[in-house]
């Protein structure tokens, strides 16, 4: 198993260094736990060198990898088909040999609505997203196949937020619209999902707090944070003060790791096990 990435990318993902990729940590884990005689390996590949990675993935006898920012898009051009999911978001994290063909899947959304589903069922919910980027892009189009109602994108630049939009206004079952973010945002009283799928909060800005109206979140909503790093973001410190249902990043994170070692090996993995050794590595 492998991952290919890039250090500082990983690092900007985490606010870990490569030595102790948590995704690396996690799964090796789960390997032990499951009795499996498999490897998760963090490597690192440039740009220049994405197709020859690919392809020595292949002859090496590798079942799949993962791989992060910068090849989630540019992956796709040396792959032989993609998922549902990862061909709506035009990105992918998460690669399976099948049957001697590289598929790409996108797992990060996926791994958001597990962790979402453990608290509520996403479908006919009204979503707030903060963000437009990756994350927000495999969140919102996830929440959106599993049957959410509508989904609001607060987003600081309005390029990426009314691109987001369009997109799940053009492909998706669902009600998009998009609020630019230049100013403290009011959450609407209906809101049922609040997610924070920027990067505000991530290690080592851990006193960042979102700009939105203290008062507008209701104990009713719940609410979600990306962030793994620290996984007790203010996001999440205000919004269980104030009664609301919380996910932390590390659930997504989990769910993620569930979801590719299912596709890899075949085995649903224990949960508990993943996460124990994430919150080992966060400590
Ligand atoms: P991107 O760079 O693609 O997007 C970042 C987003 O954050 C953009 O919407 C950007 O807005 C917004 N943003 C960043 N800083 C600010 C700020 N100061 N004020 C307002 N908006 C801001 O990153 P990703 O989407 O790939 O990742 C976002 C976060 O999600 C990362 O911190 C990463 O750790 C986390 N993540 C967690 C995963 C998990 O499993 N828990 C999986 C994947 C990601 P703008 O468009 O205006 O620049």
């Amino acid at each position: 198993m492998n991952e290919l990435n890039f250090k500082q990318e990983l690092t900007a993902a985490f606010g870990q260094p490569i030595s102790e990729n948590p995704t690396q940590v996690m799964i090796e884990a789960a390997y032990r736990h499951h009795n499996l005689d498999w490897r998760y390996l963090t490597i690192e590949v440039g740009p220049d060198d994405l197709e020859a990675a690919v392809r020595g993935a292949k002859v090496m006898g590798f079942q799949g990898f993962n791989c992060t920012i910068p090849h989630k898009v540019n992956v796709i051009q040396y792959l032989d088909g993609l998922g549902e999911s990862a061909s709506l978001m035009g990105a992918v994290n998460c690669v399976v040999r099948r049957n001697g063909q590289w598929i790409g899947e996108n797992t990060d959304g996926k791994g958001f609505v597990s962790s979402l589903r453990e608290l509520t069922d996403p479908e006919n919910k009204k979503v707030v997203i903060f963000g437009a980027g990756g994350a927000a892009r495999a969140i919102s189009v996830e929440v959106a196949l599993a049957g959410s109602s509508s989904v609001t994108i607060v987003n600081r630049s309005r390029e990426r937020g009314e691109e987001l939009t369009n997109l799940l206004n053009d492909k998706l079952p669902v009600s998009a619209d998009f609020v630019a973010w230049n100013s403290t945002f009011s959450i609407p009283s209906d809101t049922d999902v609040v997610i924070n799928a920027t990067s505000i909060g991530l290690y080592p800005d851990i006193e960042a707090r979102l700009d939105f109206a203290h008062e507008s979140l209701l104990p009713n909503m719940v609410v979600a944070d990306v962030i793994p790093n620290p996984p007790s973001t203010n996001l999440v410190i205000d919004a269980r003060a104030k009664g609301c249902k919380v996910i932390d990043g590390l659930g997504m994170l989990v769910n993620q790791g569930v979801i590719g070692i299912k596709h890899w090996t075949g085995i649903d993995p224990d949960p508990t096990v993943m996460r124990t050794a994430l919150e080992e590595v966060f400590r």
